[in-house]
């Protein structure tokens, strides 16, 4: 059977790999000779029955903290004390397996998730290394086997802490990180709600507005002709009326596809009212922007539209507006809607300049 590395998924996604385990190891003075002295520890001090009376004063001690007391009042206290023996028994055992680091980390994790503030958790620490240093001189009678076993206990417990404080900071930040990922993805969603027609996909009103502003700012700068087409749509209110709002709403959408299709790049067609569009286009001739409108009615007039196994027949009368000097937003809107009346007066499915 394939060798199987045991899942260390905190260690793979903080990047504690072999190296940085090591580096961590050689800083702390943790090596080889210290399983030796770990199985010392296990044997001498930290026994099952060592442990829980260490654990038993810790909480004692911790509880007597407003803030603590709190934080641990929705938890059950004896599981708790439990994981906190397990804890100690795997104390430095194996400190080189990935695994032990893993162990470690999801301290870390745990604490962070609980929102217990850092300062607390250091605190904590640092009373439960108290706790097992005094309990030493009850064991261990040899002075310099106490020396070793406070040295190391002094290691190990600093390497708890710097890996519970690395992945600390780290699970925090990457809870930072999804919150600034997900009030982006929101902000997107909200500017695309602003700047597009749900229904239709083309410019919403306002966004078009804003087009137009600055296309006539451009104009006045540069003297170059704007077009505007204002096109809406015929007898819409009958598609509605027999085939039902539904097939009205896709009608509207395909008519909005219909015309981008018509469009060169740098058009802008926008959703000004129910059944009206209006269609910017930039540095276009009266000539050309007549030859745009007429590619618009006939792609929308010359095919029904499919909607609901439904096949709708629509037209559209277009009005044609030419920016003049002195025109701003709604007096060219006025033209080109006045132009759109007049298709309407001769007939519909036509385009009126003026
Ligand atoms: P005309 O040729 O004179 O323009 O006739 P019309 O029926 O198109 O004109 P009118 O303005 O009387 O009707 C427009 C209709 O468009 C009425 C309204 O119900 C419909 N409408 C507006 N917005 C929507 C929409 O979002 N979805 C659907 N399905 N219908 C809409
Ligand atoms: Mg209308
Ligand atoms: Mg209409």
């Amino acid at each position: 059977m394939a060798d199987r590395k045991p899942a260390t998924p905190l260690c793979d996604q903080f990047g504690f790999d072999a190296e940085w385990r090591e580096a961590q190891l050689t800083l702390i003075g943790l090596d080889s000779h210290s399983r030796d002295d770990v199985r010392m520890l296990h044997e001498k001090l930290l026994t099952r029955e060592a442990a829980e009376r260490i654990i038993d004063q810790f909480c004692s001690q911790l509880l007597k903290n407003r803030q603590v007391a709190d934080l641990l009042s929705s938890f059950d206290l004896r599981h708790l004390k439990a994981r906190q023996v397990d804890y100690f028994s795997e104390f430095g055992v194996r400190f080189r397996d990935a695994r032990y680091f893993e162990s470690r980390a999801q301290v870390g994790v745990a604490h962070a998730r609980v929102g217990v503030p850092l300062s607390l958790y250091l605190e904590s620490f640092g009373m439960l290394q108290c706790l097992i240093l005094e309990s030493l001189p009850g064991h261990i009678e040899d002075r310099s086997q106490r020396q070793t076993m406070m040295r190391l206990v002094l290691k190990l417990t600093t390497l708890d802490i710097a890996l519970a404080t690395e992945v600390y900071h780290r699970s925090r930040i990457q809870d930072l990180d999804r919150s600034v990922k997900s009030r982006r993805l929101e902000q997107n969603l909200l500017r695309t709600r602003l700047e597009q027609d749900a229904l239709t996909g083309a410019s919403s009103r306002t966004s078009l507005l804003r087009e137009l502003q600055n296309a006539i700012a451009r104009c006045e700068k540069t003297g170059q002709p704007l077009a505007v087409i204002m096109a809406d749509l015929d007898h819409f209110k009958v598609v509605n009326d027999t085939e039902g709002h539904l097939v009205g709403d896709r009608v509207l959408a395909e008519v909005a596809a219909r015309i981008k299709a018509a469009l060169r790049e740098f058009d802008l067609v926008g959703r000004y009212g129910g059944e009206e569009f209006v269609v910017l286009l930039e540095n276009t001739s009266p000539h050309t922007a007549h030859q745009i409108a007429e590619r618009i009615r006939q792609r929308i007039g010359s095919q029904p539209v499919h909607a609901a196994g439904q096949q709708v027949e629509i037209t559209v009368s277009q009005g044609i507006g030419m920016w003049v000097e002195g025109d701003d937003r709604q007096s060219l809107l006025k033209r080109a809607d006045e132009a759109m009346y007049a298709a309407k007066n001769a007939g519909r499915d036509c385009i009126v300049e003026v």
